[in-house]
């Protein structure tokens, strides 16, 4: 017997049950969905049939749970695990001048390494089942290597961008950047798990040229081009300065603004520019958070979503954030949104949730990517709203049960993954030698 593609008696899938279900349609209260080899097999709405129930290696209980595709953190900078709390009182260009550049080059690779183990357990509390890592490379391929088998261990999905700036304090060379993109995608790009991307730093540090030859490597293996864009005024003006456009115009003008593009901030744009994000069908990364905690401005995102621009929701680092819960960054959408328009109407909680979810649904053929987000707690029950209950009143903690490709990184709030309590130790204490290191105590 075969229902939904899987056979009876075919061990080891996994059913989730009795839970509220994401489906295309709307949600299924209750539904259920079956995993099994990395992809969802089955999905509808009521009782499980029994033939699943049998065929089940699993059964999870999702009673009083809503059951979503695991969500996207769209960017942080897993370096700023080891700087979280260090944005106190400076302006963008001052903070990343006197705190983070110089924090970030004294680290070790064994710190990059368990920075990026801490970031990444935290993204996997928060019911993240990809995220995208602007990866400051610090010295040498050690750094990036240690941070893509973090990821490896932990088990999420990571778009790793490989930041660089060959322009303004401590350049990188161009052959050096692109050599070393060359060895990252024939070491480690891997569609779907583990991609490489062009993570040039921002407007104002990356020459044209290099962007061009950077944008096109990537290019070759359908990789995106992942920027800092416009976070500041300041920015802006020097990126008119230099180049005598504004950053949108900027990357236009040299061909390096297509689909393939993830602005990230893009605080700061002029009404030409944001037509041109929509007329090219580049990504808008939006980190509020971010953007309230260094004073940085309020990025117009219903001018973008109006515009039919794709846009996704980014943490940031922990430097500037100072956590990876991107449900609070959900919420602070929706709020900047409607204080910066003076209009509740703007961003609805169902419209709202496909920032993080980038529209996927639970339905048969889709990658066992799912989370269970517990509503059961006094900030949500009773709910009304399944839309509302997430995107106003859930919190990363709140997330319950983590699958990604079929494997249940964790389980009613355990990491099944790494040792957790282990990790944070070791961390702890990382950063007590990072400090002594730097003269800080
Ligand atoms: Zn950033």
């Amino acid at each position: 017997m075969s229902i939904g593609g899987v056979e009876r008696g075919s061990a080891g899938g996994i059913l989730i049950r009795d839970g509220a279900v994401l489906a295309p349609e709307g949600w299924w209260k209750p539904g259920y969905v079956y995993l099994e080899q990395g992809k969802v097999r089955a999905a509808g709405a009521g009782d499980p049939p029994p033939a699943l129930v049998e065929a089940a290696g699993r059964v999870l209980s999702a009673r009083g749970k809503a059951v979503l595709p695991g969500v996207i953190n769209a960017h942080t900078h897993f370096s700023q695990v080891l700087m979280r709390g260090l944005a106190g009182g400076r302006p963008l260009v001052q903070w990343l001048k006197e705190l983070i550049w110089p924090l970030q080059s004294a680290l070790t690779p064994e710190e990059m390494r368990l920075a990026a183990l801490v970031g990444l357990v935290e993204n996997l509390h928060c019911g993240v089942t990809h995220v995208v890592q602007h990866h400051k490379v610090v010295r040498g391929p050690a750094f990036t290597d240690a941070v893509c088998r973090a990821a490896q261990t932990v088990g999420l999905r990571m778009t790793l961008a490989r930041s660089w700036a060959d322009m303004g304090a401590n350049p990188e060379p161009a052959d050096a950047i692109l050599d070393d993109l060359r060895r990252l995608y024939r070491e480690w790009h891997q569609p779907g798990r583990l991609e490489i991307a062009n993570g040039p730093i921002s407007t104002w540090r990356c020459s044209v040229d290099t962007m061009q030859k950077t944008h096109a490597l990537a290019g070759e293996f359908g990789a995106p081009t992942h920027i800092h864009v416009a976070e500041t005024q300041e920015e802006v003006e020097m990126t008119l300065e230099l180049f005598g456009r504004r950053p949108v115009d900027w990357l236009e003008s040299i061909g390096v603004l297509d689909q393939r593009t993830q602005v990230v901030h893009a605080v700061w744009l002029e009404e030409g520019e944001k037509q041109r994000l929509a007329e090219r069908g580049a990504t808008v990364v939006h980190c509020p958070v971010s953007n309230m905690v260094l004073g940085s401005g309020i990025a117009p995102v219903a001018d973008f979503l109006r515009k039919g621009v794709r846009v996704l929701l980014g943490t940031d680092g922990p430097a500037s954030n100072d956590t990876q819960d991107i449900w609070e960054t959900l919420k602070a959408a929706v709020g900047l949104a409607r204080v910066a328009n003076l209009d509740p109407t703007l961003l609805p909680p169902a419209q709202a949730l496909r920032l993080i979810t980038d529209g996927r649904t639970v339905q048969e053929g889709a990658p066992a990517d799912i989370i269970l987000v517990n509503l059961r707690h006094a900030r949500a029950a009773p709910v009304h709203d399944l839309d509302s209950a997430l995107t106003l009143c859930t919190h990363g903690s709140d997330v319950d049960t983590v699958i990604v490709d079929g494997r249940i990184l964790m389980e009613e709030g355990r990491v099944l993954v790494i040792d957790e309590p282990a990790l944070l130790e070791e961390a702890e204490s990382a950063l007590r030698h990072l400090r002594r290191r730097l003269g800080w105590e």
